[in-house]
This record gives structure tokens, C-alpha cells and sequence, in this order.
């Protein structure tokens, strides 16, 4: 497989190229050349085999021109060491819950998949590769537990100042080694807009092997459809509901969608940060800046990827329509929402998975009969203090989160503004005159 901007049909690129320079020059994002299909995703046949042997076959078209098909079966067994579970909580409504992982967020599938493809495509390369992320919060911490302790690899984490939970900021600044915490005085698109500067410098990109890990990364995206497989098998045709930000997990939906997966539809819950139900609704997304929520990682003015949803849908917005419906929530509803559930079905949501879980039950109010399943993006112990004041009382955290406050944090603040960063990633050039 090849891959092509969302701007230019024209020009394609190697895998390696698409994953390594995250993104292409013209500033649109990469896809594939074209969408694969698969073959066969119903029935009992499809629902017996494992998760690595499904989420494979999804895989391989996109990666068996460059990688070999044991190199791509060992990293997609490496990534999977954890299960995506479907659990029924309330008549007609089930949660996927992606947060198994080792930083218990549904990023980690992407995060862990992501850095071992890079690892692989730079085998026997010597100079060092700089990863940069801007983080609302759980990218960051997932992009640095896969590259951690990854030898020629150092990670940059940019995460806005003070709008990450405690919980997040523990996880992105306790690794140390080769991962570098940055505190950025500003918000998370100002993080995102830091990044997307160092890209475009080409002196900085002549003097620095650089890639991003967002959720742009082509890398990251493919990997995000496996576990909509796992759903498909456990569960059969389904609506889902997907918690939205920057909408990669909604693209990755749409684009195993088009490759064969069966499902009755989306529904996409943004809080209060609603651009992408406006633009469903026809209106243009302003690119204002986020307001602060308690599902911070979905604080997005201007999700990133909406590009390769108009991609994929040819810019036919009536088309997108029809198998997206989207619904924002905001922070009052989302703690009666995780309270209210927790009292009726003994199942604790965490805020982000708690504005799907709204919008699934408002859709169904409208769909009666049909089932929806909700995909639980975080871990509820991620956010204790959202769930001290639905519940009013704490959460009990899982070892992987105890450990945390046994570490030593380490983070440098920077302004917003692009020298600072740029002064860090190649500090040299402090002393260049002129
Ligand atoms: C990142 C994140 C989201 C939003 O996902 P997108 O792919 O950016 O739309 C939702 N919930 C949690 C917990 C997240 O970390």
C-alpha cells in the first residue's frame, strides 16, 4: 500500500515515508491510497478466531509491502497484550472498554502499534528520531510507554499547563529516560500548533529526524480499527458510540466501516467543545479556542481529523450524515450521567466514556430497540476528582496508577510560543550568531 495527502491524489509515498514524517508537506494528512476490503466479518467463523488474527488480516493490507507479515504478526501480538471486552451494563447499551492497557486509555492500542512500526522501519538506521506530541492528556502518556526505554528514540510531551488531570500529569511526567515532559503555557491547540511549527521549519527538519505520534499519525489510526473488529465479533452488527476529540477514534471507525465492518451506524458525543456536531449540522467549525471540561482529552476546537473523514466521504457532508449522528453533553450532565449510572447498574463511567453514554440514551429514546455500544476510552480512576464529586466519594486506583506516586515527576515549562520549543529540540542553535 501506498499513501497520498487528503490534498493530493497525486503524489504517493512509501509507508515509511507516511509514518516517519507523519505528515506530508502540504500541511493535509496522509491516507492510504486506497481503502482495502475484507471478506467475511460475521457470523461464527468470524467470532471464534482471536483478536490478533482478526485485527491481522485488518493490517495487512496496509503494511505487507513493507514490513514482513511475521515482523507485522509479532508487533500486532506485542500490541494486543490486553483484551477489548464488551460488557453488558444496561438493557440495549454495552460498553467496549479499551482501557486494559498499560496507561489504561483506549490510546494505548494506537501508542503501542505506532512506536513498534517505527522501531521496525528504522532498523539499522543510526541517527536519533525525535517523536513530538502534543497531548490533551492520555496521548502523550500512551505514545511514552511505547517508545519508552526504545533505544535511538527521544519523545517530546507537550501538554497545556494545568488543564490535565493530576492523574495524567503523574503519567506524563514520571518516565524520565528518553521521554521529555513539556509544560506549555497555553492551551492544548496551542500545543498542537507548536508542533505542527517545528514540522513545517525546514531547517529544523534538515538537522532533526522528527515525527509526530498524535493521532494523525497514519500508524496510529490503522490500529484503532481492530478493536472494532473485537466488538463485531462479540456483539454483531452495532450502533457505536464513540467519545470524541480530535476523531480519531471515529475515523478509524468509519474506515473499517468502508472496509467491510457491519454496523447499523455512529453516533459521536463531543462535550461541550462541539465543533463536530455543528459541522454534522451544516455550520463551520470555528477555530476558537477550547473550553476547559472534565473530559479534557476531548477539549478540541478544531479536531485534527477531520480531514480524513471528508476523505473518506468524498466532502459529502448528507453522505456522512447518514451513518454519523452526533449529540454534545456538558460537565453537569456527564456527573449526573456518571452518578446516575453507577447507582442503577453498579458500573462507574469515566467523564469521557460518561458523554457517550448520554448521547447513546438520548439516540435510543428516538431508536428504541436498538442496541448501542458505548466505547469506554478511559479507565474511571483516571479522574478522580470527576468521579469524587459525581459519586462523592473516591475511586479505588489499580496498581498501575499506585505506582505513579511512587516516582519522582520531572517537567520543563515553556511559553507558547515556538522558539522556546525550538530552542530545546536543538539546543545549538542558541549559540548559531545572527
Ligand atoms: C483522546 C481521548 C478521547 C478522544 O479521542 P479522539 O480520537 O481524539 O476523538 C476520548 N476519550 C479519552 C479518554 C481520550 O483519551
Amino acid at each position: 500500500m501506498r499513501y497520498r495527502s487528503t490534498r493530493d491524489a497525486q503524489r504517493l509515498v512509501s509507508l515509511a515515508t507516511a509514518v516517519l514524517k507523519g505528515l506530508p508537506p502540504d500541511r493535509g494528512l496522509y491516507v492510504p491510497e486506497r481503502v482495502p476490503r475484507l471478506h467475511e466479518l460475521r457470523g461464527r467463523s468470524f467470532s471464534s478466531r482471536s483478536f490478533v488474527s482478526v485485527a491481522l488480516e485488518a493490517a495487512l493490507p496496509f503494511f505487507e509491502a513493507d514490513l514482513d507479515s511475521d515482523a507485522l504478526e509479532a508487533i500486532v501480538e506485542d500490541t494486543l497484550a490486553f483484551d477489548a471486552p464488551v460488557v453488558p451494563v444496561a438493557p440495549g447499551i454495552s460498553v467496549l472498554e479499551l482501557f486494559h492497557g498499560p496507561t489504561l486509555a483506549f490510546k494505548d492500542f494506537g501508542a503501542r502499534f505506532m512506536a513498534r512500526v517505527m522501531a521496525r522501519l528504522r532498523e539499522g538506521v543510526d541517527d536519533e528520531l525525535t517523536v513530538l506530541v502534543a497531548t490533551s492528556g492520555d496521548t502523550g502518556a500512551a505514545v511514552a510507554s511505547g517508545f519508552f526505554g526504545v533505544e535511538g528514540v527521544r519523545v517530546f510531551l507537550l501538554f497545556p499547563r494545568g488543564r490535565v488531570s493530576d492523574v495524567q500529569e503523574r503519567q506524563l511526567t514520571t518516565f524520565g529516560g528518553n521521554i521529555r515532559a513539556l509544560e506549555v503555557d497555553g492551551t492544548f491547540d496551542d500545543c498542537q500548533a507548536l508542533v505542527k511549527e517545528a514540522f513545517v521549519d525546514d531547517d529544523l527538519t534538515d538537522r532533526l529526524t522528527l515525527t509526530s505520534a498524535n493521532s494523525i499519525n497514519i500508524a496510529r489510526l490503522i490500529p484503532q480499527t481492530f478493536y472494532y473488529l473485537r466488538a463485531a465479533q462479540q456483539v454483531g452488527d452495532a450502533t457505536f458510540c464513540v467519545p470524541s476529540g480530535n476523531l480519531g477514534n471515529l475515523t478509524a471507525g468509519l474506515l473499517i466501516r468502508e472496509m467491510g465492518l457491519p454496523t447499523t451506524g455512529f453516533l459521536s458525543a463531543t462535550n461541550v467543545n462541539d465543533g463536530f456536531v455543528r459541522y454534522l449540522r451544516g455550520e463551520p467549525v470555528r477555530a476558537e479556542g477550547a473550553l476547559r471540561t472534565l473530559s479534557n482529552a476531548m477539549d478540541v476546537a478544531v479536531p485534527s481529523n477531520l480531514e480524513r473523514i471528508e476523505w473518506l466521504f468524498a466532502g459529502d457532508r448528507g453522505a456522512l450524515r447518514s451513518v454519523v449522528e452526533g449529540g454534545a453533553v456538558d460537565d453537569r450532565t456527564t456527573l449526573e450521567t456518571m452518578a446516575r449510572v453507577h447507582a442503577e447498574h453498579g458500573y462507574l463511567l469515566d467523564p469521557h466514556t460518561a458523554t457517550g453514554w448520554t448521547v447513546a440514551e438520548r439516540w435510543r429514546a428516538s431508536h428504541p430497540g436498538r442496541p448501542v455500544v458505548v466505547l469506554a476510552t478511559a479507565h474511571p480512576a483516571k479522574f478522580p476528582e470527576a468521579v469524587q464529586s459525581a459519586l462523592g466519594c473516591p475511586v479505588e486506583p489499580p496498581e498501575a496508577l499506585r505506582e505513579l506516586t511512587r516516582r519522582e515527576p520531572a517537567v520543563t515549562s515553556i511559553p507558547a510560543d515556538y522558539e522556546g520549543l525550538r530552542a530545546l529540540l536543538a539546543p545549538s542553535d542558541a549559540s548559531r550568531p545572527g
